[in-house]
C-alpha cells in the first residue's frame, strides 16, 4: 500500500481557498494569507490562477517547502497521458517541479476516464512528482473504483461541506479508510448560515464571529475547511479559531442544520460535468 502520510500528517487544520481570485488580486491575497499563517493553499487549473498562486508564494518570502499547495486536474484532461501532460503544465504555471497535493477535480463519471487519471496520478506519486494524491467531489463508489483498480486510496477527498450539507455519511466512510476530508465552501459561501440562531447564539456566547463558529465546527468535526477571502482582516479572523470550544451539543445542533438538498452549488458528483 502506498504511504501518503508524509503530507497528510502535516495537513494544517485550516487552508486558504483562492477561487475566483485571479491576477494581481490573487497574488496579493496569497501573500497576505501566507503572512497571516496559512500553510495550505488551494488552487486548480480551472481557477486560472495557478500562476498567481506561484507568484504570491514567491513574493511572500516563505520557503515553498513550508506551504502545502493543492492543485486539481480538470475534466478535459482526464485519461492517462492527458493527466501527465496536464500535470506538467500545472507545474510550469506554479513554478515548481513538484505538486504537494494533486487532486482529480471532479469525477465526471460520464467520461469514464477518472480511473485512468488515477493510475497516472499513482505513477506521479511513485515518481515523487506529486507528494500526495487525492480526489475532489468523489462519492464512496468513485473512490472504491479508483482504489480497486490501483490499490491506492486518495489521501484526501475535497468535497462541498458546510452546516447545510454536513456530509455525515461520506465523512464516516473517509474515517474508516483513513482519508482526510477537506471542505470546500466551508462557510456556505458566506450565506444565510451566519443568521442561523444556533450559529448566532454560539458566536455571542463565545464572543467570536459567526464565521469563526462555523470554521471551529469544521475543526471539531475533523474536516479541513479552506475558506476564501481577499480581505487580510477576514483571513486572520478565519484562522483565529483555536482558543475557544463549541460544546458537543452546539456541534450537533449545527450538524442538524443539514438537509438533503443542502448543496449550494448544485454540484452532484454523479451528474455534474466540468471540463
Ligand atoms: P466559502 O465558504 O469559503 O465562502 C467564501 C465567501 O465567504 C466569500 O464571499 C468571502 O468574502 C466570504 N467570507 C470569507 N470569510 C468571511 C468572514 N470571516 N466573514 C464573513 N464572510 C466571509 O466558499 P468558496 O469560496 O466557494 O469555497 C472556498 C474554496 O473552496 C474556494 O476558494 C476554492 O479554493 C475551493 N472550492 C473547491 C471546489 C471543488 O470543486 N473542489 C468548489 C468550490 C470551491
Amino acid at each position: 500500500m502506498m504511504d501518503q502520510r508524509g503530507v497528510i500528517d502535516d495537513l494544517p487544520a485550516i487552508g486558504f481557498g483562492t477561487y475566483p481570485m485571479r491576477g494581481q488580486r490573487a497574488v496579493e491575497a496569497v501573500v497576505s494569507a501566507v503572512h497571516a499563517g496559512y500553510r495550505l493553499i488551494d488552487t486548480a487549473v480551472n481557477y486560472q490562477n495557478e500562476d498567481a498562486v506561484g507568484r504570491g508564494l514567491d513574493e511572500s518570502g516563505v520557503d515553498r517547502s513550508e506551504v502545502i499547495v493543492t492543485t486539481k486536474l480538470p475534466g478535459r484532461d482526464h485519461g492517462y497521458d492527458a493527466t501527465l501532460r496536464s500535470f506538467e503544465a500545472s507545474c510550469h504555471r506554479l513554478g515548481s517541479e513538484v505538486v504537494d497535493l494533486y487532486l482529480i477535480h471532479w469525477p465526471n463519471p460520464s467520461f469514464g476516464k477518472f480511473v485512468d487519471s488515477w493510475r497516472a496520478m499513482v505513477q506521479l506519486r511513485r515518481d515523487g512528482r506529486a507528494r500526495a494524491i487525492g480526489t475532489s467531489n468523489f462519492t464512496e463508489e468513485h473512490i472504491e473504483r479508483a482504489a480497486d483498480a490501483t490499490g491506492v486510496l486518495p489521501a484526501v477527498n475535497q468535497v462541498e461541506m458546510h452546516p447545510y450539507f454536513p456530509q455525515v455519511g461520506l465523512r464516516a466512510f473517509h474515517r474508516e479508510h483513513g482519508i482526510a476530508t477537506v471542505a470546500w465552501s466551508p462557510l456556505g459561501k458566506g450565506s444565510a448560515l451566519f443568521d442561523e440562531p444556533v450559529v448566532r447564539f454560539a458566536a455571542t456566547r463565545l464572543n467570536v464571529t459567526p464565521a469563526q463558529v462555523v470554521l471551529r465546527w469544521h475543526v471539531q468535526l475533523g474536516s479541513v475547511p479552506i475558506p476564501k477571502s481577499a480581505d487580510p482582516g477576514r483571513q486572520r479572523e478565519n484562522l483565529d479559531v483555536f482558543d475557544f470550544d463549541l460544546t458537543d451539543q452546539e456541534v450537533e445542533d449545527i450538524v442538524a442544520l443539514g438537509r438533503p438538498d443542502g448543496r449550494l452549488f448544485g454540484g452532484d458528483p454523479n451528474v455534474h460535468e466540468e471540463l
